[in-house]
């Protein structure tokens, strides 16, 4: 199935009685850019774009382009071995941006690197069957390819970004989505080229199927909407304005490799947000921001924010810190808080001992009696049964305890999301209180979750 379709059936198979079946069969006969343009673009259900899965190829793009393509976490896909292929054969990418005189002295450089690279893969290639004769119980093709492979592990030090280089690609159309916004903005003309080609890719009707038979565009949708990041964008620019105006960092030591544990959270999401505009070490930056006032090192988060639009997660950068959120909450809210899969969850047993919430609404109502006389009966009946079968009975409405463990941007992310008007009232109070504790614990952090207070309501918003 083309991807956005996908998605149609799955998002609409969580919210009917259909079989996957008859959901696919219903998506034949309705259109899913319209749902998709009023559920995922307009009521912002983000997660329904994780139901369609595109694979893209991209062909001679320079090494440059690949690394700027592959720079998502939530990736798959592969790219051209420079231990297995020859990357002299191919020459290589000028970058579209330059002209005249530039382009003789690019390509001459180029033209030399690549001489050498040939060379020295000859010269090792030699040197190494000298070092290491082919083993009696080796092929002879095998023996070649794996020295072929050494000498190429050496000489690949004179490849250059310019090189071009094959990538495929699995992602959702989530990803993709992002994916296009921020090739889009890159400084390099090749990479925002791309995104403009990917876009096109999905509006177009594939060209190489697998089998014959009716071609549709794979996304049309999303390449309506993958328009360029302009947050991304802008909030590097202010960033980088802001750290030329602010920062002033001594020279100092440079290690290989450094580890720094911070155990200032605000420092480290200021020193992180910080670090791509400049060219200082991270542990510089850290502490020289720990110097500083709160109130300075907040003013960098909010530069970081400035230009954040309704439908942008935060930046990578605010990606710092671990917070334990420590949960006893009823097994229904679990059930919604435990589809957030950026974080580290654990839970306790389910024994039944912690007791069970009573909603808002039932005393009102003159339910309250009849539900609790259920929960207790039915933890009663647990309480008489095996383990492990009788956790069976444990009804939703039961508290349990569950540890969920993130960073800061995804406490962000769940606490606003899950605090939305459209949530179950349950896990919207946990949600507000997620923000109430980080209020406590980090409160110049905790001011930068927008979450939705329960009291405000909207019952008949979906
Ligand atoms: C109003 C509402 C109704 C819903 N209805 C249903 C329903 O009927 N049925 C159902 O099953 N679910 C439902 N959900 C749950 C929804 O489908 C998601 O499972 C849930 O919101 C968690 O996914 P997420 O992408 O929002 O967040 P997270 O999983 O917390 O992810 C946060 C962000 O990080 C990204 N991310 C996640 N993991 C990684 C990683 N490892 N590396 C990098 N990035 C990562 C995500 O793509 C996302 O952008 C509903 C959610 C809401 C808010």
């Amino acid at each position: 199935m083309p991807p956005e379709k996908s998605a149609y059936a799955l998002a609409r198979y969580s919210r009917s009685a259909d079989s996957i079946r008859q959901s696919v069969d219903w998506v034949r006969t309705h259109n899913s850019q319209q749902f998709l343009e009023s559920f995922y673009f307009q009521y912002g259900h983000q997660s329904i774009a994780d139901l369609g899965h595109t694979v893209l190829c991209f062909e001679g793009v320079s090494e440059l382009a690949a690394s700027e393509i592959e720079d998502e976490v939530l990736w798959d896909g592969q790219a051209r071995s420079s231990r297995y292929q020859d990357f002299s054969k191919a020459g290589f990418i000028t970058p579209p941006e330059m002209t005249g005189d530039e382009v003789t002295r690019y390509q001459a450089a180029g033209a030399a690197l690549l001489q050498a690279y040939k060379e020295i893969h000859g010269l090792m290639d030699t040197w190494l069957k000298g070092q290491l004769p082919c083993p009696e119980e080796m092929k002879p093709e095998a023996y070649k390819r794996n020295i072929a492979a050494r000498a190429f592990d050496v000489a690949r030090y004179l490849l250059f970004w310019g090189i071009p280089t094959n990538v495929g690609q699995v992602t959702s159309i989530r990803t993709l989505e992002k994916q296009i916004r921020r090739l889009r903005v890159s400084e390099f003309a090749e990479v925002r080229e791309l995104g403009l080609e990917v876009a096109e890719a999905c509006a177009a009707t594939p060209e190489c199927l697998w089998s014959e038979g009716e071609a549709e565009p794979l996304a049309p949708t999303l390449a309506r909407h993958a328009d360029p990041d302009e947050y991304l964008q802008k909030s590097n620019a202010d960033l980088a304005l802001w750290a030329q105006q602010n920062l002033k960092i001594a020279a100092g030591e440079e290690r290989r490799v450094d580890l720094v544990r911070p155990n200032d959270v605000l420092s480290e999401i200021a020193a992180t947000l910080l670090y791509p505009v400049c060219d200082a070490s991270f542990r510089q930056i850290y502490d020289t921001l720990r110097q500083w006032s709160a109130a300075r090192r907040s003013e960098v988060l909010d530069v970081a924010l400035r230009s954040r639009g309704r439908r942008d997660d935060m930046l990578r950068g605010f990606r710092g810190g671990q917070y334990c959120y420590d949960m006893l909450i009823d097994i229904g809210a679990y059930r919604d808080m435990h589809r957030h899969r950026r974080c580290h969850q654990f839970r306790q047993a389910y024994t039944g001992q912690h007791g069970y919430d009573v909603p808002n609404g039932l005393m009102e109502a003159g339910a309250e009696p009849a539900y609790r006389a259920a929960m207790d009966a039915a933890l009663a009946a647990m309480r008489t049964l095996p383990n492990p079968a009788r956790q069976y009975l444990l009804p939703f409405g039961a508290k349990s305890r569950f540890l969920f463990k993130m960073d800061f941007a995804e406490a962000e992310y769940i606490s606003r999301v899950r605090s939305g008007v459209k949530g179950h009232f349950s896990y919207r109070e946990i949600a507000w209180e997620m923000k109430l504790r980080m209020d406590e614990v980090e409160p110049e952090l905790g001011r930068l979750i927008d979450a939705t207070p329960p009291w405000v309501e909207d019952p008949l918003k979906r």
